[in-house]
């Protein structure tokens, strides 16, 4: 007997010949199918009479076969299936190509019913490919409103529709994860209600408050997830980093630059909750060149002004080096110990001390010690050197990649961790380095560090309480205002040449540029290997046979990639040519010039960081988008980045322009694409919120709601977390 957690391949019609195709799609039981949702809905409700069929509409009839026929045309070599139907008002054609079973099940006399698009030629009136089913059926592919599925490869919507026909009264047997009251309280269908109505809905309506229903379930998981993160985090306690006014002040007056007020605000925001005896959670979101960076080491200053220690991580070994750099800058004067630990580098750097604490024999700065060379032993030594002397607390600050934080890192008091550009914000992703870091070694017992997460994807104001509901945040929204202007312009086919001109005189005078490409498929391995080499070989060759160019692409090994950012921030090369790998947060003051190829295939929050890595030194910069396409769309679109500077004013046009699911993908942010359907109706997330509350404030582990519980175990299992 089949039962809710049975095999696909179990179901007879199935079998061993459509469950593995069904796999494929992550659908491996009866009740994994039944919660596969239809993508959208056609509207065959409506059955007309043949005769008041008009060309170039959308319609359903249904009516008798008169005459059906397969013809093989020889010069195509394709199967056409002809009928003629009719329903007493009139006669219409059907058309199927290369369906030759279509004329096995329509025979002369059988009742049909057809719904697709009616179009016409010289003999007249006819169906193209219609969907159609016989009439002695219950309406599943045609006469009502029909679900259609993702399709895959194998597998079409009208196999799905079939299946899931059999199959949804399965629906009863799921038990509903969502408290009752709650969904009496929303007017929401229960679980096996909204199954029913998201695969065969009788109406609009019906399919809508399905929606509504697994959009809100999401989100009220979502809320659920991220509040008992919360719970835990603020029980934990950490240590309280006291507030030197004075000595901070002192600091400040001696960047070379005057703090925006934004960032002045920000430390301030980021000190307060360090003083706090309970470990900090925020969030600083500011646009490309906000300058999170010096608001980060007024924090780690602050720390280490009560000698306590601070790890700073990035995603790549080269912002990681790029830290170390900033931070050394920063602090010139300061008694500051730091030091850069990655794979490849291990460099203790000792700032302001008069004694050295660190030698090397031969090295020519005996305040110095650094190998990125391939000498394993000496790598291994200075690392155990750097090791021991993190735990022994002479490090002030550590600088380096994620790995800090899995690896066997043993501090002595680590008070507080930065994360930069941690554009993963998706609630999971968010969890699960906290919890990293309430397993770091931090040498304090009975307490973990104070958490500053850096990104620089701003996120529409609209949004911020389904990714940020829980967290504290504080948003750079000011630009440093010595910045120039990025200049923008969309440059069409014509333009091509004389922006080419322009990049050769930029580099002329040392200027450097990027060029970056899309993908047509990005999913497929060899394309982008090939599309990437072709791409640089076709600049290379053709347009700048005098320049310098390098490559950089998404199937490099990361070391390779890392090399390639690194060769060109040493201006090996002129140009560098990228797919969209192009790093987030890489500083090259020299490159003034980025164009974009394609520009309409990016979306315009991707633009933008793009767009963000030139104007980053003080050389005048410039982004041309190259387009070929004229359509009111793309000219509205790339419009915006001409007309918007802001990262934010333009993250809210996107999200405007292209929705919610293609706004971040899925597994970015973390939120399900359930959830995501609504993810514009505050008013649901809102509500969600406060649900999530109440459930917990009755019973904080869930105990009392045991189904909620699994569902948000599956739930965590889901959403990757990398
Ligand atoms: P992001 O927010 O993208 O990480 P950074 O911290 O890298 O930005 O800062 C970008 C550049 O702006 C750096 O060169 C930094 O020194 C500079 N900068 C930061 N704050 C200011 C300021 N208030 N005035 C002028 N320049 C600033
Ligand atoms: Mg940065």
């Amino acid at each position: 007997m089949l039962k809710l957690d049975s095999k696909l391949s179990e179901v007879p019609r199935i079998g061993k010949k459509y469950g593995p195709i069904l796999e494929k799609l992550g659908l491996q039981t009866i009740e994994d199918f039944l919660l596969h949702f239809p993508f959208r809905y056609e509207d065959y409700s409506e059955r007309i009479l043949i005769s008041d069929l008009t060309a170039n509409t959308t319609a359903t009839v249904m009516g008798e076969v008169m005459q059906s026929k397969l013809v093989r045309t020889w010069k195509k070599k394709m199967m056409i299936t002809e009928c003629y139907v009719s329903d007493g008002s009139a006669m219409v054609r059907a058309v199927w190509f290369n369906q030759p079973y279509v004329s096995d099940s329509l025979t002369k006399g059988k009742g049909v019913r057809l719904s697709g698009k009616v179009s016409k030629d010289i003999k007249g009136l006819f169906f193209s490919n219609p969907a159609w089913e016989l009439s002695s059926r219950e309406p599943t592919n045609t006469g009502r409103l029909v679900p259609i599925y993702p399709e895959t490869e194998g597998l079409t919507s009208r196999f799905i529709r079939w299946q899931m026909q059999t199959l949804v009264g399965f629906a009863d047997k799921m038990e509903d994860p969502i408290p009752e009251n709650i969904l009496r309280g929303l007017h929401l269908p229960n679980l096996s209600q909204a199954l029913k109505q998201i695969h065969f809905p009788k109406s609009v309506q019906e399919y809508e408050a399905a929606q509504k229903r697994f959009s809100f379930q999401q989100m009220y998981l979502v809320q659920i997830a991220s509040q008992m993160v919360k719970m835990d985090w603020d029980k934990q306690n950490a240590v309280k980093i006291i507030f030197d006014e004075g000595f901070i002040k002192k600091f400040v007056a001696s960047l070379p630059f005057p703090l925006t007020n934004a960032q002045r605000k920000a430390a301030f925001q980021i000190f307060l909750d360090m003083e706090k005896d309970f470990p900090m959670n925020r969030l600083l979101n500011g646009d490309v060149g906000s300058g999170k960076t010096v608001v980060a080491a007024m924090a780690a200053l602050a720390a280490s002004h009560t000698k306590f220690q601070s790890a700073i991580m990035a995603p790549t070994e080269v912002l990681a080096r790029q830290h170390f750099e900033s931070m050394l800058k920063l602090f010139a004067g300061q008694k500051i110990n730091i030091a850069l630990l990655t794979n490849s580098y291990q460099i203790i750097k000792v700032i302001g001390h008069q004694s050295s604490v660190i030698k090397k024999q031969n090295s020519k700065d005996d305040r110095l010690l650094m190998t990125d060379d391939k000498k394993s032993t000496s790598k291994k030594l200075l690392r155990n050197e750097l090791l021991s002397k993190l735990k022994s607390g002479e490090i002030n600050i550590l600088i380096g990649t994620h790995a800090l934080i899995q690896e066997a890192v043993k501090f002595k008091n680590l008070a507080l961790v930065i994360v930069d550009e941690q554009h993963r914000f998706g609630v999971a992703q968010r969890a699960y380095l906290q919890q990293k870091i309430e397993q770091i070694n931090d040498g304090i017992p009975g307490k973990i560090p104070h958490l500053l997460s850096m990104t620089a994807t701003p996120i529409p104001r609209t949004l911020t309480l389904a990714f940020f509901g829980n967290l504290n945040l504080s948003v750079l929204n000011e630009m440093p205002k010595n910045r120039k202007q990025i200049i923008t312009e969309i440059i069409r086919t014509t333009g091509r040449q004389k922006t080419y001109d322009f990049i050769r005189n930029e580099i002329k005078n040392g200027r450097q540029a990027f060029i970056i490409f899309p993908l047509v498929e990005e999913s497929k391995v060899l394309t982008e290997l090939k599309a990437a080499t072709e791409e640089h070989k076709r600049l290379s060759e053709k347009v700048f046979p005098d320049l310098k160019l390098g490559l950089l692409h998404g199937k490099m090994k990361s070391t390779e990639k890392e090399t390639a950012m690194q060769d060109f921030k040493d201006r090996k090369y002129d140009i560098l040519v990228a797919t969209s790998v192009v790093e987030v947060g890489i500083d090259i003051p020299n490159a003034s010039v980025i164009i974009i190829e394609d520009a309409d295939r990016f979306g315009l929050s991707q633009l933008h960081q793009f767009r963000g890595r030139v104007g980053r030194g003080e050389h005048q910069s410039y982004c041309f988008l190259f387009t070929s396409s004229s359509t009111i769309k793309s000219k509205e679109r790339l419009g915006a980045m001409v007309k918007f500077t802001s990262g934010f004013d333009i993250a809210e046009e996107d999200f405007k322009l292209r929705g919610p699911g293609e706004f971040f993908g899925n597994r970015q942010s973390g939120i399900p694409d359930e959830a995501m359907k609504h993810i514009t109706n505050v008013k649901l997330i809102e509500i969600a919120n406060d649900y999530a509350r109440e459930t917990l404030s009755e019973s904080p582990d869930l105990k009392k709601f045991p189904l909620l519980k699994k569902q948000l175990q599956k739930f965590q299992q889901k959403v990757h977390l990398e």
